[in-house]
């Protein structure tokens, strides 16, 4: 018998109602957490639903027909999110990544997008506004997104060999789909595009190389990312992990690359910049170069829990507070709350012991 695992069906709706005390001082926009880490970017997953089936984030053994996605009616509605928005910009957050489960999905995104690009930050700029996506929509819907305020895109493609790739998303998807989407985003101007490729050990990773050779000189940075232990039902292990460095080390072999300085504190990629010119690439080290100490990212689920850690096990609830007639204060006041009270590191304290632990799927929590 096949073993089901019920990853958040149960685990979604453990999230504390947060606890808002009267003298919560005002908003400064200067939130730091426990570790002296401050708020500085927002995910937002905006479905949990996607028309992918990657083996390694939402595997078909789990995520099938019988699977209880969330009915719409739990799902924030684009005005609950901007207002969520509005209180995190009062403590500092810059950058907001609309993500899920698929956020094309999502029945017109772009609205949701014209909400947030119309919002300023403390400082009177415009949000660094971004979105992740399997690309699967992204030609039909690039110019729209464009025209709704989105700044720039990130795609996600694990190989250019069509085999490999439909393998990887186990639906069948083209690799050429994907590269359209690319072309149509650069063509309306949403670039530089950012290319992620989760990288697995003896899966893809012969496609490294290619990866990078197809796209130099084109502007776009692929970033390689070590394939993590997000979620219960991946089945990760430690020896599908490819360390950056190793990826590195493959592609300064080819193309000579050196470490460029990180765009701003708290970046999670680490810049490597062709030495002829021909562009740059990143790598996302979480397995083997944990940085929980400059961790400034919260994530609201598509119900609108709060999390402070892809890898969390229960979150807080601000969709009972935003349904529950709370004011704009007390929910800047829940906010402060929860992060004032944020202590975790996941990735500094992974061990064969943790990766067994029930976290929720990122799907739901927004990746
Ligand atoms: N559907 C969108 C997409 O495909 O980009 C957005 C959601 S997806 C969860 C966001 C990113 O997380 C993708 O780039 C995906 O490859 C990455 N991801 C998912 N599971 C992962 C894992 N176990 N380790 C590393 N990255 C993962």
């Amino acid at each position: 018998m096949t073993e089901r695992i019920i990853p958040i069906a149960d685990a979604r709706y453990q999230a504390r109602i947060p606890l808002v005390s009267a003298d919560t001082p005002a908003a400064t926009g200067l939130l730091t957490d426990r570790r002296g880490r401050r708020l500085h970017d927002l995910r937002i997953s905006v479905t949990d639903r996607c028309n992918f089936r990657c083996t390694y984030c939402m595997p078909k053994t789990v995520f099938d027909r019988d699977y209880a996605f969330l009915p719409q009616s739990s799902l924030l509605s684009f005005e609950e999110i901007e207002r969520v928005v509005r209180a995190f910009i009062a403590h500092g957050v810059e950058k907001v990544r609309l993500t899920g489960g698929e956020p094309l999905l999502r029945r017109n995104v772009e609205r949701l997008v014209e909400r947030l690009a119309s919002l300023r930050t403390a400082a009177g700029e415009p949000l660094d506004l971004t979105l992740t996506t399997n690309a699967s929509l992204l030609a039909r819907k690039a110019s729209a997104l464009r025209d709704a305020g989105l700044r720039r895109v990130t795609v996600s493609l694990d190989a250019l060999d069509d085999a490999v790739f439909r393998q990887m998303n186990d639906v069948d998807f083209p690799v050429a789909d994907v590269l359209a989407g690319i072309e149509a985003a650069d063509a309306v101007g949403l670039r530089p595009l950012k290319i992620n490729m989760v990288v697995r050990k003896g899966v893809n990773d012969h496609e490294i190389v290619p990866m990078a050779r197809h796209f130099r000189n084109t502007g776009h940075i692929v970033r390689f990312i070590e394939f993590m232990d997000v979620g219960a039902s991946n089945g990760w292990s430690m020896t599908d992990v490819l360390p950056s460095a190793e990826v590195v080390r493959r592609i300064h072999d080819a193309f000579p690359v050196e470490q460029a300085d990180p765009n701003y504190h708290g970046e999670v990629a680490e810049r490597w910049r062709y030495a002829d010119g021909a562009g740059e690439i990143g790598v996302i080290s979480s397995v083997t170069q944990p940085f929980c100490g400059e961790c400034t990212r919260a994530r609201l689920s598509t119900e609108g829990r709060v999390y402070t850690c892809l890898f969390a096990d229960s979150g807080h609830d601000l969709r009972a507070l935003l349904r529950g007639g709370s004011d704009d204060r007390t929910i800047e006041a829940a906010i402060s709350t929860i992060w004032h009270g944020r202590d975790d590191r996941y990735s500094e304290l992974r061990s064969a012991e943790t990766v067994g632990l029930r976290k929720i799927e990122m799907s739901y929590i927004g990746g």
